[in-house]
Formats: structure tokens, C-alpha cells, sequence
């Protein structure tokens, strides 16, 4: 089967190669067949690299252009070109000019694109339950300002992940939530075991009040966990499976 990729509605054609694979067309074979992108959850690394080089030649970049870094559930941004530290621990990436073509690694997680086509400034995060609600998507806005965007340019499209119809959490999770952002219609619902979370409806709730635009965001996304044969999911599979990347540049 060949590579799919989704490309959001939001986010301009002209300025901006961007997409959200589905996990067929690549080589990981197992719960990670067959597009898995993701090298730290024990995949061979032949295979990561291979996959990683079918992505790029899908899409109409190089692989050398890919700039990822290691996520850890928090809110550092990296603009391109900063110094970096070795460890390169950043779940958010900003980058304003053609060339690199900037990723990010989810599972469940959401993958969120960022593009701001007047400016010509483009942004990536990996956003789990911990990164949304301390804030890494109006993190990446602040940082996309910087470089010059206007946030109410700019457009963002949250990729595959885990919905409300399948995201339990318990209490003290659904508390940092309402701490953070109050009473929000839709946000929590009840679940027959605990109650569910809609992270969709947190991240845009972020976003508009970082000054996107409403109709800027796109966040109807599948859910990974239900559709198994077209995404990988960590609650469902674990660290057996693979992992996504979504990725943004401008051109
Ligand atoms: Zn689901």
C-alpha cells in the first residue's frame, strides 16, 4: 500500500509543504507496520530511516531538510537557527524561512501545524494532555509572533490523535484542565468508566485566546485509538506500535 497523507484545509498550498501521514506505505513491519516514523521506541533504525526517506520523497522534500527534536511533554519552543543544546529537547518548533522542514512526533498525542502565510513563519508541535494545558500551542504563537506573524494570520490544523470518545482521564487530570481554563462546554464528558477529555476543544480554546481565529483552526481530526488501520495509538498498542510525524516547511 502507498503512503496517504492528509493535508488540512487551513494551512495555504502555495508557501507551505505540509501533511499528517497515515501509517501505510513504509517498511516497520509488526504494531509498527508500516510508516513508522519514530526512533526512540525501539524500531530498528534502518527502518525509521528508511521510512523517513519514502516520507520525503512523497511529500517533495528532502529528508536532510527534516529538523526534529525530542519531545517531553512540555512547552519549550525552538526557532530554528537558535543554539541549540545537545539534548535538543524542545515540543515545539518555529522556523520563518524556506529550508528546513520542521516535525512533530505523536501517537495519541496531537500533532499540531502552524502557518502563517503573510509573515511566511511556520510552526510545529506535539501536544499530549501535559503540553496542551501548560500551553505549548499559544507558546508557538507567542514565538511565531516574534519572528514576525500576526496570530490573527495565522492558521493551524491539529492532525490524528486521540478523541473524546476514547480519551479517560482521571479527576486530577480534568481539574488542571478547569483550572486552566475554566468551564468549557464540551470539554469534559462522562464516560461509563471515568470521565472523558476532548483535547481538541482545549487546544482551540488556547489558541483563541492567544488571538487565532476562529475560523483559522481546524480540529476535527480522527481519532487514532478507533482507527487502527489507518493510525498507530499508544493506548492502544503501547510502546510496541510506532509513531506518526507531521511536518511542515515553508517553500
Ligand atoms: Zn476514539
Amino acid at each position: 500500500m502507498s503512503i496517504r497523507v492528509h493535508r488540512s484545509e487551513v494551512i495555504p498550498r502555495e508557501g507551505f509543504v505540509h501533511g499528517f501521514p497515515e501509517r501505510m506505505g513504509g517498511v516497520s513491519t509488526g504494531a509498527r507496520a508500516s510508516l513508522n516514523l519514530g526512533a526512540r521506541w525501539g524500531d530498528d533504525r534502518a527502518n525509521v530511516d528508511a521510512n523517513r526517506r519514502l516520507l520525503a520523497e512523497h511529500a517533495g522534500y528532502d529528508p536532510a531538510q527534516l529538523v526534529a527534536t525530542r519531545h517531553v511533554h512540555g512547552t519549550a519552543v525552538w526557532r530554528v537557527g537558535e543554539p541549540l543544546a545537545d539534548d535538543a529537547e524542545f515540543d515545539g518548533l518555529v522556523c520563518d524561512r524556506a529550508g528546513p522542514v520542521l516535525g512533530a512526533f505523536a501517537a495519541d498525542c496531537i500533532p499540531i501545524l502552524f502557518a502563517e502565510p503573510a509573515a511566511r513563519v511556520a510552526g510545529a508541535a506535539h501536544a499530549g494532555w501535559r503540553g496542551t494545558v501548560a500551553g505549548v500551542a499559544p507558546n508557538v504563537i507567542a514565538r511565531m509572533v516574534e519572528a514576525g506573524a500576526r496570530a490573527d494570520r495565522v492558521r493551524v490544523a491539529l492532525g490524528p490523535s486521540i478523541g473524546p470518545c476514547c480519551f479517560e482521564v482521571g479527576p486530577e487530570v480534568v481539574a488542571e484542565f478547569r483550572a486552566a481554563l475554566g468551564e468549557l462546554p464540551g470539554l469534559v464528558v462522562a464516560g461509563p468508566h471515568k470521565d472523558h477529555l476532548d483535547l481538541r476543544v482545549a487546544t482551540r480554546a488556547f489558541l483563541e485566546r492567544a488571538g487565532v481565529r476562529p475560523e483559522h483552526i481546524d480540529d476535527r481530526p480522527p481519532c487514532t485509538r478507533c482507527e487502527g488501520e489507518r493510525f498507530f495509538s499508544y493506548r492502544r498498542d503501547g510502546r510496541e506500535g510506532g509513531v506518526h510525524m507531521a511536518y511542515i516547511g515553508l517553500v
